[in-house]
């Protein structure tokens, strides 16, 4: 017997067996989908918690280099500054804001920074001594020498700690400028000592002593300059390291004027020669200084007034009084001199420490001896450190005057 089968059931059981097969693949596809799609979103939400976490590193990096006082920059991979400490604008001479986002290299001009920043992002500490620019506005031909350390800032950037190191290189070169320039000027005086002590000596071993009592006077004469020297060194250096604060009270400039007259006259009388004192305007002459300072320098000019004076020449001591609508009102004080006056090539360069200018023998100045070529260093910086400028205009043959200006507040 033969069995048939029946197509409506065989059909019917195929579409079956077919619909179930479709429906455990649609499930699969299904499940898969869901499963990347939540997989997707765990990603999604690690990558955000991950940069929300990096931004809250970045900001408490930030807080920390808002809260130095050094100078100190964040660079990113792609060298550009990613944060920069208040402090930078004194190296870098612009603000924050304006630092932020700017290649390195832009911001500092100068490849050796660049460099050591380099080595930085690759995972070492870099240190080095680099010369930048002054960019702060004109200043662009002053150089600053600054310390850099770069180190790797644990993400993926580095820190630039900066350092300034220009006063202290400036204050290393005044010492040993400074030291150059006493041995020089100690061994003159100190070898015609000697040879004035040698030749008194062989004089007296011979019995001889008449001009034993001159060359003492001689000697006491260089020991003199020596102790003025000494005393004048003392001034300069105090004043030029800034370490001792001036007093300030109020100064009565006429009435130093008056007494520095006074104190010179007798030596420019005995040359035929005088001092006045010319008051142009009605004051006030008082400022706030240390009065023994100014004493110090208005006697200097004075006395250089004098000391390179032609005979009969006249020194005149002038205060002038400030502009009533000047926003920063000054005192002018003139110290003008008839004397043999300074070449313009000099003028640049008087104030400077030991510098003194050489003279032909009949210029030589007959009142008050060699100087040491301190004075006008001393009087410029006392000056500059009471907020004022001292200024020289001369004519050969006719006179000098020097010119000063100080705050009234
Ligand atoms: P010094 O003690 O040698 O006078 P200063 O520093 O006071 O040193 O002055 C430096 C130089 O400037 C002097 O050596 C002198 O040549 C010049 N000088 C200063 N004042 C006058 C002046 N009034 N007239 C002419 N030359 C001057």
């Amino acid at each position: 017997m033969s069995e048939t089968v029946n197509p409506t059931l065989l059909f019917a059981a195929l579409f079956a067996a077919a619909t179930f097969i479709l429906a455990v693949r649609l499930r699969r596809r299904r499940n898969q989908a869901d499963d990347s799609a939540s997989r997707a979103i765990r990603e999604g939400e690690r990558a955000d918690r991950e940069s929300a976490r990096a931004d809250r590193r970045a900001q408490r990096l930030d807080a920390l280099l808002d809260a130095t006082d050094d100078a100190v920059l964040r660079v990113l991979p792609d060298l550009t500054i990613r944060a920069a400490s208040p402090a930078s604008k004194e190296i870098l001479a612009r603000e924050v804001e304006d630092l932020r986002g700017r290649p390195l290299i832009e911001a500092t001009v100068d490849h050796r920074l660049e460099e050591l920043a380099r080595e930085a992002l690759n995972g070492s500490v870099a240190r080095g001594e680099i010369s930048l620019r002054d960019l702060r506005p004109g200043h662009s031909d002053e150089m600053r020498h600054v310390q850099v350390t770069a180190a790797p800032d644990g993400d993926e950037g580095a820190w630039i700690l900066l350092r300034d190191l220009t006063e202290i290189v400036r204050l290393r070169q005044i010492r040993t400028e400074f030291v150059d320039n006493l041995s020089h000027e100690l061994r003159t005086p100190l070898s015609t000592i000697r040879l004035l002590a040698e030749s008194i000596a062989t004089a007296s071993e011979r019995g001889d002593v008449s001009g034993a009592k001159e060359r003492a006077a001689q000697i006491e004469v260089e020991v003199l300059h020596l102790v003025q020297m000494a005393d004048e060194m003392l001034d300069l250096a105090t004043l030029e390291a800034g370490e001792v604060a001036l007093r300030s009270a109020p100064v009565d400039l006429l009435a130093l004027a008056q007494e520095t007259a006074a104190r010179f006259s007798p030596v420019a009388t005995r040359h035929g020669g005088e001092i006045r004192v010319e008051e142009i305007g009605t004051g006030p002459w008082v400022v706030p200084g240390d009065r023994d300072r100014l004493r110090q320098v208005l006697a200097n000019l004075v006395h250089n007034g004098v000391k390179y004076s032609r005979p009969e020449g006249r020194v005149t001591i002038r205060l002038t009084q400030a502009a009533a609508a000047d926003p920063n009102p000054c005192v002018e004080i003139q110290v003008a001199d008839e004397g043999i006056g300074i070449e313009r090539r000099h003028l640049s360069r008087i104030f400077e420490r030991f510098y003194t200018v050489e003279r032909i023998p009949n210029e030589t100045p007959s009142v008050g001896g060699a100087g040491t070529g301190l004075g006008l260093a001393i009087a410029r910086h006392a000056i500059l450190r009471h907020g004022g400028s001292i200024e020289v205009d001369s004519t050969v043959g006719v006179g000098t005057t020097f010119t000063i200006r100080l705050p009234l507040r």
